[in-house]
C-alpha cells in the first residue's frame, strides 16, 4: 500500500516521502482499521517543505484520522469488525506515571503518537494498526463513532477535543465572561465555538492578512463577535476597546508566536487567564514581569482526556459544535502534496484525505 512517511529522527523537521510500505500484520491484541478519513493537521505542516537529507524511515504520518474495522486480534474483546472508530492517535504511554494514573495520557513522558511519532504508523495510508498494547492500558484510545457522524468529521475530533479542554477544563471562564482567541486555524475556529456554546458574550478572533482569504468570514459565520486583523490593527487597543479595560480574563492563544504572548500579557485584565495551545520555537525576547505584576495565570495546554472526548463527541452528535464548514477541501491521499499547499496559503482550513490508490 502507498503512504505518506516522515524520515530522519525525531529531532529532525521535514522529509516527506511517498512511499509503498508493507499492510500492518494484525497480532492477537491488535485492531487493524482501514482508514477512511485523514486530516492534515498543523503539526504536519511543520515538516512540509522540509528536507533534512536522512534515509531513515520515520513513520507513516497522518494522526487525525478515523475507519473502519477490518482485522481484529483473537484476545479483543471490547471491539467488532465494521466497527466505525476515530483513534485519538495514542500508541504508546508507560502506563505507571502521574499522567497516565491521572488518565492524561498526553503528557506522559513516554508518549508516542499514532502517526506523528516514531514507531508506529498512522492513517496517511490504507490500513492503520491500533496496537494491542495501548487498547490494554488505554481504554479510550480509540472511539466509537455515532451513527450520525461521518467519517470526515470524526477525523476532526482532535483540534476539537483540543479546544474543548483548553477552555472548559483548563480555564477558570465563566459565561458571561469575554474572549480573545489568537489563531484562526481549526483549534481557533473550535475555540470561538466552545467558547460560544460556553455563554462568552464577546469573542474576539485575532488573525492576519492572510486569514482575510477564507478564515475571517468563517470564524464569523460560527460564533466570532468581532474580527481584529493584527496585520493592521493595534491587537491590543482594539481588544480592549471591544471588551473594556476590565473585560478580558481570557485570552486563547492558538497560534503560539512570541508576539501573541506578549499582547495577551498586556491586553489581560489583573488574575486574567492566558491559555497557551499553540507553539512557536524561538526564545521569548520580552520582559514578563507583568505576570507577576498583574497576577496573570498563564497555563500550558496539551491535548485532551476522555472528558474531553466523550463530551466533545457528544457536542458534535448534538449539531451544537459544527465541522463541516471547516472542511474546506478534499483530496485523494495521492494528492497530499496539493492539500498540504492549501494549508500552507490558508486557502484551506481543513483537508481531508482519502486512499485513492489501488
Ligand atoms: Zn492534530
Ligand atoms: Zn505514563
Amino acid at each position: 500500500m502507498k503512504a505518506l512517511a516522515k524520515y530522519g529522527t525525531p529531532s529532525q523537521f521535514g522529509s516527506y516521502k511517498w512511499i509503498e510500505v508493507p499492510e500492518p500484520i494484525c497480532g492477537d491484541d491488535d485492531i487493524i482499521i482501514e482508514v477512511k478519513a485523514a486530516a492534515i493537521c498543523g503539526a504536519d505542516m511543520k515538516h512540509y517543505k522540509v528536507e533534512n537529507g536522512s534515509d531513515e524511515f520515520g513513520s507513516v504520518r497522518g494522526h487525525e484520522l478515523s475507519g473502519e474495522i477490518v482485522k481484529i486480534g483473537k484476545n479483543v474483546t471490547r471491539w467488532k469488525l465494521g466497527q466505525r472508530v476515530v483513534s485519538d492517535n495514542t500508541a504508546h504511554v508507560c502506563g505507571v506515571c502521574p499522567s497516565c494514573e491521572s488518565g492524561d495520557f498526553l503528557t506522559c513522558p513516554e508518549k508516542v503518537n499514532l502517526g506523528l511519532g516514531y514507531g508506529t504508523n498512522g492513517g496517511f495510508t490504507k490500513y492503520c494498526k491500533i496496537p494491542g498494547e495501548i487498547l490494554s492500558i488505554h481504554k479510550h484510545t480509540i472511539w466509537e463513532i455515532p451513527e450520525n457522524i461521518s467519517y470526515e468529521e470524526a477525523a476532526i475530533l482532535d483540534p476539537i477535543c483540543n479546544a474543548y479542554k483548553a477552555i472548559a477544563q483548563r480555564s477558570k471562564f465563566l459565561p458571561g465572561q469575554n474572549i480573545i482567541v489568537f489563531g484562526t486555524g481549526p483549534l481557533g475556529l473550535f475555540s470561538v465555538q466552545i467558547a460560544k456554546i460556553m455563554g462568552a458574550v464577546n469573542i474576539v478572533m485575532v488573525g492576519l492578512d492572510d486569514d482575510t482569504k477564507v478564515r475571517f468570514g468563517v470564524a464569523s459565520d460560527l460564533g466570532a463577535t468581532h474580527i481584529v486583523n493584527g496585520s493592521q490593527e493595534d491587537v491590543v487597543a482594539r481588544c480592549q476597546e471591544i471588551c473594556g479595560k476590565d473585560g478580558i480574563s481570557l485570552v486563547v492563544d492558538c497560534a503560539g508566536a512570541n508576539i501573541v504572548l506578549k499582547q495577551a500579557i498586556e491586553m489581560c485584565r489583573p488574575n486574567g487567564e492566558i491559555v497557551r495551545i499553540g507553539m512557536g520555537f524561538k526564545p521569548v525576547d520580552f520582559c514578563i514581569n507583568d505576570i507577576s505584576m498583574k497576577a496573570i495565570s498563564i497555563i500550558g495546554h496539551m491535548g485532551y482526556d476522555t472528558t474531553s472526548w466523550r463530551n466533545a463527541i457528544n457536542l458534535l452528535k448534538s449539531g451544537k459544535i459544527q465541522v463541516k464548514p471547516m472542511i474546506t477541501h478534499r483530496l485523494g491521499l495521492s494528492e497530499w502534496d496539493k492539500g498540504f499547499a492549501l494549508m500552507e496559503s490558508k486557502e484551506a482550513i481543513k483537508v481531508i484525505l482519502t486512499y485513492d490508490c489501488d
